[in-house]
């Protein structure tokens, strides 16, 4: 069964459009999103629509919860909450309860998907060392776990006893006894790639694959300009920061 799993769309229209088409042309069997669906990017309506039409499994993310008032937006930076709340009030009813019914979690075939991290899903925490997902490949029941978050594509292999981290872009995973992969960003890609980023899961090779896509960098740039959201939040898409 072929996956395609992507993440952090940011309510960046152009992007989540390049990669739904890149997608496509795969012909997976099953689409998985990793939350974050809005925040940053000017077309939160357009994306909840695209996503929600997709009909795919997906979880909901720290800037999905913090436009919905769900989540205390403070501790974010003053450009995020300034995101937050210009998104707050661009979202309809069906928005609102849309974003207001995804998991925390989700378990999909042999993925174990959350946006932060399984061991306190609520608390958004960022996987940024191998120590972590050492702890976490210990506690995860399926073969792969999925997340989001970071916005850097990301890999831990569990192979016997030891738990390596990879940038590459193929992965092989037939020798591990579990993985855990950071799919990146779709819409605000922060590991100095500004092309959109997904990831193809082949279960029946045991592979995965970390792909880049270029989309329209200055029509999201331009309405997120028109939009009057903070200037940076439209630069920094053309750095990949
Ligand atoms: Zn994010």
């Amino acid at each position: 069964m072929l996956w395609a799993l992507f993440s952090d769309v940011h309510a960046n229209e152009p992007a989540l459009e390049a990669v739904l088409a890149a997608i496509e042309s795969e012909r997976p069997d099953r689409i998985l999103c990793l939350g974050d669906l809005v925040g940053y990017g000017a077309n939160p309506r357009e994306v909840i629509d695209r996503v929600r039409d997709l009909g795919c499994e997906t979880v909901v993310g720290n800037h999905d919860l913090a436009a919905v008032g769900r989540l205390d937006a403070s501790c974010f930076n003053m450009y995020a909450r300034e995101a937050v709340r210009w998104t707050a009030e661009q979202l309809r009813a069906e928005d609102r309860e849309y974003l207001l019914s995804l998991p925390l979690v989700a378990d999909a075939g042999p993925i174990a998907a959350v946006h932060g991290t399984r061991d306190d899903p609520e608390e958004f925490f960022y996987l940024q060392s191998t120590e972590h997902a050492s702890e976490l490949l210990e506690d995860q029941p399926l073969f792969l776990g999925a997340c989001g978050h970071t916005h850097v594509p990301l890999t831990f292999l569990r192979v016997g006893d030891e738990v390596l981290a990879t940038f590459a872009k193929n992965v092989d995973l037939r020798r591990c006894s579990r993985a855990l992969v950071n799919v990146g960003s779709v819409g605000q890609p922060r590991d100095e790639d500004p092309r959109a980023c997904f990831v193809l899961f082949d279960d029946d090779r045991r592979s995965l694959e970390i792909r880049r896509v270029e989309y329209d960098v200055e029509s999201a740039t331009r309405r997120i300009r028109e939009a009057g959201l903070p200037q940076l939040l439209a630069d920094r898409l053309w750095h990949g920061l």
